[in-house]
């Protein structure tokens, strides 16, 4: 076979969040020649910013967003099945208590005002119960269990809540760790043959009749210049200045731009059940057991004016967290409480709603091949929806290049993902046997970020000396080597907030001595070619 030309592809993609790691390994996988470009480190964007759920997404019921739910919901098991080690089950408590009344305006709201005016500003718990019932039976739900009803007055889960919260429900979503998620369909497109330039920014293109012509330019400074039958904009909130820079007759923005933000408390209660608490501003909050020793509670849902802003979460966000969230809590948090918060910003394809949190959550791929070589171009998506919006994108491609391909990343486990599901606590116990000078938390840590791949990376290490320097928390030299030679580290930040999230335990002396490390070992690299 012809040696495949470095400079010519069939397709670019620009973007390495989770939507343009999802196309670039689905089109490499089906033998297209793809490069894909991020111009910060992989999920560095919106990507490592999420609530972290694969989920159908309740509160979309409300607003009638059947599709979106139904195809999130039948995703949910596919997914979980292909990456065990970063996605995992979680059971969801939602309290009910008849006395709230919410200011909502959305379609179900408005009916219920139509037909039932005694129930204007209410969620009833029968409504709720409903919309329970059809999130458990609209995707064809295996492996997660349904519905049940919590008696909050004598369940655990009801002891640290108010003591007037009496009722729940609980039901099934899943997690998964974003920017890992991000990180090992890139490592997949890769091992598939697709060229990933790092921290690299598509400046231009210059679209020809049948191809593009993609300038580049690296953080190092190199330039370059790449062509292709296709370019695939999935630059998420970036998504409107590209389509400027791809095509700049373009004017008008297609997206709105809308922050959610998050803080991590030190764990606020013992069990490993998240909460779902309603707002009486009629929105929602998340509390979800965080990295084993913190909470994470999110998000809200403010407009950001544009993306040379980066986004920060404001005393403002902090406080509305605050407070929703000890709405419920018996304990209440405080400013203090706060460890650490983090915002990403969502582009929602701009329907003209009223408010951000009425803007659709749905996705929109739109080919442009009117003048020219033809540009895909991504709006919105959801984690929990990246490999169906990958599947949707290629067959807009094939139909473009006039290819025929087959899909195939249903049953594909990404790397570290090759065991089932109910397999993972017999190979943490091998992983604890031949790896004894680990403590539990690590253990599980590894198995978390690595999967399958966690023996690989200590392999041959038969005691603890051979694992390098020691940098705290478990963190040694073998794994930081590892992650440099095959996760694109290039400074502490990188691995300590997302290839895992262990930046959490360290301090800032620690942070200083590992990033050194980083940069020495790099430059070693570098002189030995
Ligand atoms: P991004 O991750 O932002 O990636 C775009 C990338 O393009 C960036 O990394 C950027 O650096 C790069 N880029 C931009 N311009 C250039 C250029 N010129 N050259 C090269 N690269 C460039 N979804 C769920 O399913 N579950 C959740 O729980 C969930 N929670 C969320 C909570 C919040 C607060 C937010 C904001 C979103 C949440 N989402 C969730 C949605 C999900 O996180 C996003 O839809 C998804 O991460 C978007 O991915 P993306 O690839 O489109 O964008």
């Amino acid at each position: 076979m012809a040696p495949r030309n470095e400079k010519q592809f069939d397709i670019f993609v620009i973007g390495g969040g989770i939507n343009g790691a999802g196309i670039a390994r689905d089109a490499a996988g089906r033998g297209y020649h793809v490069a894909m470009a991020e111009m910060g480190d992989f999920a560095s964007g919106t990507s490592s910013a999420s609530t972290k759920l694969f989920h159908g997404g309740l509160r979309y019921l409300e607003f009638f967003e059947f599709r979106l739910v139904r195809e999130s919901l039948i995703e949910r098991e596919i997914l979980l099945k292909a990456m065990p080690h970063i996605a995992w089950p979680m059971r969801f408590v939602l309290p009910v208590y008849a006395a709230m009344r919410f200011d909502s305006d959305t379609p179900t709201a408005r009916l219920l005002k139509l037909f039932l005016p005694w129930m204007n500003g209410r969620r009833p718990r029968w409504l709720i119960r409903l919309g329970l019932f059809l999130y458990d039976h609209l995707g064809g739900r295996k492996i997660l269990p349904g519905t049940s009803y919590l008696d909050l007055k004598s369940a655990a889960e009801g002891a640290p809540l108010a003591d007037h919260y009496q009722h729940a429900y609980e039901y099934s979503d899943c997690w998964v760790e974003d920017s890992r998620l991000t990180l090992l369909n890139i490592r997949d497109a890769q091992a598939k043959g697709a060229v990933i330039l790092s921290r690299t920014r598509v400046t231009e293109a210059v679209r020809h009749d049948d191809y593009w012509e993609v300038a580049w330019e690296n953080q190092m400074g190199k330039r370059g210049k790449s062509r292709a039958k296709l370019l695939v904009n999935a630059t998420g909130p970036w998504v409107d200045n590209m389509i400027k820079t791809l095509t700049p007759d373009h004017t008008q923005n297609a997206v709105r731009l809308v922050r959610g933000s998050h803080i991590v408390t030190h764990r606020l209660y013992p069990h490993n059940k998240c909460y779902f608490f309603q707002g009486t501003d009629g929105r929602i909050m998340f509390a979800i057991p965080y990295e084993e020793d913190f909470t994470l509670i999110g998000t809200t849902d403010w407009d950001h004016t544009n993306m040379t802003e980066k986004p920060v979460c404001s005393p403002e966000e902090i406080d509305y967290m605050i407070n929703f969230a000890n709405q419920y809590f018996k304990k209440p948090i405080v400013r203090k409480d706060v460890v650490w918060q983090y915002s990403g910003v969502r582009a929602l394809y701009d329907l003209g709603a009223n408010s951000p949190t009425e803007a659709t959550r749905d996705y929109v791929l739109a080919l442009d091949q009117v003048g020219g070589a033809p540009v895909l171009t991504i709006f919105g998506g959801k984690l929990t929806t990246y490999r169906k919006l990958a599947e949707k994108a290629l067959v807009k491609i094939d139909a473009a290049l006039a290819q025929k391909t087959q899909a195939w990343t249903a049953n594909a486990p990404l790397p570290g993902g090759d065991i089932p599901l109910t397999a993972i606590p017999s190979y943490q116990q091998e992983l604890a046997q031949k790896l004894p000078f680990f403590d539990g938390f690590t253990i599980r840590r590894l198995i978390r970020q690595y999967g399958t791949e966690s023996l690989e990376i200590f392999a041959d290490a038969p005691h603890q000396d051979s694992l390098g320097k020691a940098f705290g928390h478990g963190v040694t030299a073998r794994e930081i080597d590892w992650a440099i030679a095959h996760e694109w580290v290039t400074s502490a930040e990188d691995f300590l907030f997302r290839r895992s999230k262990m930046g959490l335990r360290f301090s800032a002396e620690q942070v200083k001595i590992l990033d050194q490390y980083i940069q020495e070992k790099r430059a070693g690299l570098c002189k030995a070619g």
